[in-house]
């Protein structure tokens, strides 16, 4: 399914969601350009358009290699760049963000939406009390939603911080959910949840259990797929780099 819309704030962007992926693309004009070109480059993907040519042309071959586009995006996201030398590049709700520390002022972090800015003397330190605060509002507001409308109710939710595990349920009708999977698409997240969920009804993974997965997220087998490829970048660095200098003004 692909779905394309426009940001009325920002005419220079069009939002494109296909197969459970979300992508922005920027519109550049070009003076140079003769012909509409697509192109995906770290610092994600573009559509650059012949000044007199009208905006929808955009739209149109955004929509025609939404495919095309999705799987190149896809392949930047699972590589990290390590030519860069900004500081240290995370993943974070399912893209690769550069961070970049300032090692100095009040414990602190912000996200603009593209990149994650930290300050602190401790940054790693300020960086995890971030993400655990998100990731709990962030299951929260799924559980809140998806609870409702499967009719199930968990006696307990806990959020740990697992390696392999991103979700669990018990008999009891506990269930526990990775932290760590704040870094990945909303949309997978919210995937774990629906799991866990409906294992409340069916404790297994029976043909049963995945018809009621299914009716609730149908795109769930996009989002198991992005989980086995994408699962092992969900963490943060051991340690900032030294290259990173600290900011002394
Ligand atoms: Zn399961």
């Amino acid at each position: 399914m692909t779905l394309l819309s426009l940001s009325a704030a920002n005419a220079d962007l069009i939002e494109l969601h296909h197969d459970g992926v979300r992508v922005l693309v920027s519109v550049r004009r070009s003076d140079r350009s003769r012909r509409i070109r697509l192109r995906v480059t770290e610092e994600g993907a573009e559509v650059v358009l012949p000044r007199r040519s009208a905006r929808r042309h955009a739209v149109d071959a955004v929509r025609e290699h939404a495919a095309w586009l999705v799987r190149h995006v896809g392949r930047l996201t699972v590589e990290p760049d390590d030519s860069g030398t900004l500081g240290v590049r995370i993943m974070f709700e399912g893209r690769w963000r550069s961070v970049h520390c300032t090692f100095t002022g009040r414990s602190s972090v912000l996200f603009d939406g593209e990149s994650l800015v930290v300050s602190g003397s401790n940054p790693l330190a300020a960086l995890e009390s971030w993400m655990r605060k998100r990731a709990a509002e962030m299951f929260d507001e799924s559980l809140k939603r998806r609870s409702k409308e499967m009719g199930l109710v968990p006696s307990r939710v806990s959020l740990r911080d697992q390696k392999t595990k991103w979700g669990a349920c018990t008999s009891r009708g506990t269930v526990t959910f990775n932290w760590r999977l704040v870094m990945a698409l909303p949309d997978v997240l919210d995937y774990v949840v629906v799991h866990e969920l409906a294992h409340l009804q069916e404790l297994n993974h029976s043909a049963r259990y995945w018809k009621i997965v299914e009716s609730y997220c149908p795109e769930h087998k996009v989002y198991r797929k992005w989980l086995r490829e994408n699962g092992r970048y969900l963490q943060l660095p051991k340690a900032f780099p030294p290259s990173v200098e600290p900011d002394l003004n």
